[in-house]
């Protein structure tokens, strides 16, 4: 399938590791030209050592209103984009009796902020190329929550409402929004947490991951960032040119609702 992404240009928060990372390789080997964002100069510029030449750097924290003028500086610098891909995020771990306002704050801003602020950005240069996408990468605890992490729950919901809400106010200009929602998807993140929980016991932390996939996951593994990345970037094509403001689970049978 010749899903005719040659010669355009993405936008991927957090792509210097992880799923992001796999996303902008899928991008490049298409023949997209990607930008890179990280906070950590360094970072970015390894990935984009590892992808080359297609990849061209965009430091900054999305979760800050400096940081994404520094992106968006680095969108104006290539003439614009025609996909955004809102990814950057992590975890939390708290509860809600017990977390304080500047932590919600600090959540809303990097999954919700980030997002409205970065589509605020890019969209004047999609219409004036006649269109684009833009895809929100929420998660499976959007709508099927983990207790221990109440602000990662609420946060990526409002990412999918966002999502959808901005569809509809974008697709009479030939923007496509949508938004995906994974299940486990094993990033060093996950391997990083799994050595850690596992060091002064046995440290079998394949055997701690192999536990978690076995327990929420009907699959019975963990999704490679790369099989995830390829569903991105079909998504970012033309061949889904129908999809629009919808959110797609990509969880293993994880979802345990229809
Ligand atoms: P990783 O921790 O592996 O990678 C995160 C990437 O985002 C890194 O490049 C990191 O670089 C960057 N990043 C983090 N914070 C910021 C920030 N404030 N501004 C700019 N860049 C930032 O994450 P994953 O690949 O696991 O997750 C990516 C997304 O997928 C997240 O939104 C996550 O919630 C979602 N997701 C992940 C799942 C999983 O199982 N892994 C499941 C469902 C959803 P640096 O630290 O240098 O800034």
């Amino acid at each position: 399938m010749d899903l005719k992404l040659a010669g355009k240009t993405a936008l991927i928060t957090g792509s210097s590791d992880g799923i992001g990372l796999a996303v902008a390789k899928g991008l490049a080997a298409e023949g997209v030209r990607v930008l890179i964002n990280g906070r950590h100069a360094q970072k970015v510029e390894a990935a984009i050592a590892d992808i080359g030449e297609a990849a061209v750097p965009a430091v900054g924290d999305v979760a800050s209103a400096e940081g994404i003028a520094a992106i968006l500086g680095a969108v104006e610098a290539v003439g614009g984009v025609d996909i955004l891909i809102n990814n950057a995020g992590t975890g939390s771990n708290e509860t809600i009796m017990d977390a304080p306002d500047e932590k919600w704050q600090q959540y809303w801003d990097l999954h919700v902020m980030a997002a409205v602020r970065l589509a605020r950005g890019v969209v004047p240069y999609m219409e004036a190329r006649g269109g684009g996408v833009v895809l929100n990468n929420a998660s499976i605890c959007a709508v099927q929550p983990l207790w221990y992490e109440p602000i990662y729950n609420v946060t990526k919901a409002a990412l999918m409402m966002f999502s959808r809400t901005l569809a509809t106010e974008l697709v009479g200009r030939n923007i496509r929004v949508n938004c995906v929602n994974p299940g486990l998807v094993q990033t060093p993140d996950w391997v990083n947490t799994a050595k850690e929980l596992t060091r002064d016991t046995d440290g079998d932390w394949q055997g701690y991951l192999q536990g978690v996939a076995d327990e929420y996951a009907p699959i019975k593994r963990f999704c490679s960032p790369e099989e995830l990345a390829d569903f991105f970037v079909f998504l970012c094509s033309e061949r889904a040119s129908y999809s629009i403001g919808s959110t797609y689970f990509v969880d293993g049978g994880m979802k345990l609702t229809v």
